[in-house]
């Protein structure tokens, strides 16, 4: 068996798994910055023929795409 010095031993079983958790953390928070594609819809109730509906993109009007009525977001 080859002798290991203790020293390096620590820095292998405690710096090594250290280093992976805060990669891992960076890493998650990072990625919960950016929000859900659910959180950037605007949700749409249309005034002529009561469909609900939902676009990703940020407008504060948009058209139905059952009968063509220009709406207002309920909730942006
Ligand atoms: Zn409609």
């Amino acid at each position: 068996m080859i002798p290991l010095p203790v020293d390096l031993v620590l820095v292998f079983f405690v710096g090594v798994p250290l280093a992976i958790t805060g990669l891992l953390a960076l890493f998650y928070s990072l990625r919960s910055m950016h929000k859900p594609a659910r959180e950037r819809e605007s949700i749409y109730e249309c005034a002529h023929c009561g469909h609900v509906y939902a676009f990703a993109r940020n407008r504060p009007m948009d058209r139905c795409p059952r009968c063509g009525e220009l709406n207002e977001a309920v909730r942006m």
